[in-house]
């Protein structure tokens, strides 16, 4: 029998990366198509999901504070609460336990049966977590996306590589890769359909395979830039360690492939990167920066970085700082070390006190805004291609979109161009942002 949710209305409020964000336009996808209507508020709605990320214990207390202030709603009227997502898939049946105002959890492997399963849904609660090694097709048509220029594209889920501080391997089970026919075909969709830029998303995406078709990454990527009509490409997350020569010159080759790439780096320490288990060192990672830059010149390069991981000394630490100094990243998240459940981490001494933890948190963000800073300087009075995605918050005439590079870019244009590609003069710059005016 087919789901039917008529006369639900539902609201989804998603924390987390791009993969859940992705998630959850497919999530609203499927509930329209079931018959239910998106709520514009938790208030307004008969059906709540929070789509959950547990990467740090700060992400998961921010989920759990968010419950906390559903409860009430709970008691207003009979709304059902439902949690996705990687916590779900990790606390399972502790959750009811900790909120009692939840009534299902669903984690990732079973959204293609989440209107089924609230349309059957009578009394009690529902907990559906388990994990195969299948790749379930969501039909891209029907995902409600947020953006009419810009895609996320899944092309493959979960990692095998476990780092010894990370909990995917955990929350999103082993590596599957989606077939390579449904990506074309949710490309060329996409390039029908006036999207000008698609988002590849991944844990690790350098490591995609489809046996049957004899494909690999550099092989989907050269085959994505064939497709007419989509003029930015991009792929995130990358691995140090399965970012080929081949991909490199993939992207080099092929002008429609951004150039910018995110790179995660962890630690500049040799010495961290072994014991977080990441199978290469930092003149391996250095190298690989040195052949991107050869290749493309004008690459932004972007990473994450982990501070205050077990046995971090100052010496370790100054490493790192040093390879901020030398590659010169565009951007950078920064994160200081939390212990996440089942990890290989999570058994050893937590040994770097918070003070030195958020010190060095401080020294490292200080110094990449100088870098920043100095880089975003570097454009100022050159004209760049940027993609506006909205209007900026500062009021008329002022839009917000990116560059090439992923930068943002804040700019006045006497004309509306949302959701269009527009050149920019730049004209002044801060560490975060570049801002200027639209050459029309
Ligand atoms: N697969 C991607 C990768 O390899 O970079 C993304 C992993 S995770 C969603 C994003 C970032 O969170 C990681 O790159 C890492 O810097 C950070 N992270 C993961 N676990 C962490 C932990 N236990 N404590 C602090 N930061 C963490
Ligand atoms: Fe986590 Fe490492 Fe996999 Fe990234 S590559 S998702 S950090 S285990």
């Amino acid at each position: 029998m087919p789901a039917n949710l008529e006369g639900y209305r539902f609201f989804i409020k998603t924390f987390g990366c791009q993969m859940n964000e992705n998630d959850s336009e497919h999530v609203a996808g499927l509930l329209i198509r079931a018959g239910a209507a998106t709520a514009p508020s938790p208030e307004e709605s008969d059906i709540i999901l929070v789509n959950t990320c547990a990467v740090r214990k700060k992400s998961e207390d921010k989920i759990d504070s968010f419950l906390g202030r559903l409860s009430p709603l709970k008691k207003d009227r009979d709304r059902l609460i439902g949690v996705l997502g990687c916590v779900a898939q990790l606390r399972r049946e502790d959750l009811f336990k900790k909120r009692p105002e939840i009534d299902f959890i669903v984690g990732p492997d079973h959204y293609h049966e989440l209107a089924s399963l609230l349309s059957q849904k009578r009394e009690g609660k529902l907990l559906k977590t388990s994990w195969s090694r299948a790749w379930h097709e969501i039909g891209s048509a029907e995902t409600l996306r947020e953006s009419r220029i810009s895609a996320y594209v899944p092309i493959m889920e979960g990692c095998d590589k476990f780092c010894a501080y990370c909990v995917v391997p955990f929350s999103r089970g082993r590596e599957k890769c989606r077939p390579m026919g449904g990506i074309l075909a949710e490309v060329l969709d996409l390039a029908k359909n006036g999207y000008k830029e698609v988002q590849l998303l991944g844990q690790n995406v350098n490591s995609y395979r489809d046996a049957k078709a004899g494909e690999d990454f550099a092989g989907l990527l050269k085959m994505i830039s064939r497709i007419e009509g989509i003029e930015w490409i991009r792929f995130i997350t990358s691995h140090p360690k399965d970012l080929s020569s081949e991909i490199a010159r993939t992207m080099a080759d092929n002008p429609n492939i951004c150039r910018q790439l995110h790179l995660p780096l962890q630690s500049g320490s040799t010495a961290m990167l072994a014991m977080m288990n990441r199978g290469y060192t930092r003149e391996e990672y250095l190298d690989k920066t040195t052949l991107l830059k050869g290749l493309m010149p004008d690459i932004a390069l972007s990473t994450d970085i982990i501070v205050g991981f077990p046995g971090e000394t100052e010496a370790d630490f100054e490493e790192t700082l040093d390879a901020l100094k030398k590659v010169g990243f565009a951007n950078i998240f920064s994160f200081r070390y939390s212990p996440r459940p089942r990890t290989a981490a999570s058994k050893i001494r937590d040994d770097v006190p918070l003070d030195v933890k958020r010190e060095r948190l401080i020294v490292l963000q200080e110094l990449q805004k100088d870098i920043q800073l100095a880089r975003n300087r570097t454009f100022i009075g050159k004209v760049l291609k940027v993609l506006c995605l909205g209007e900026s918050k500062k009021g008329a005439g002022r839009y917000s979109g990116r560059s090439e590079g992923f930068q943002v870019v804040n700019f006045s244009s006497t004309r509306d161009v949302r959701n269009c590609f527009i050149n920019v003069l730049i004209t002044g710059c801060g560490p975060y942002s570049l801002h200027g005016e639209a050459n029309l």
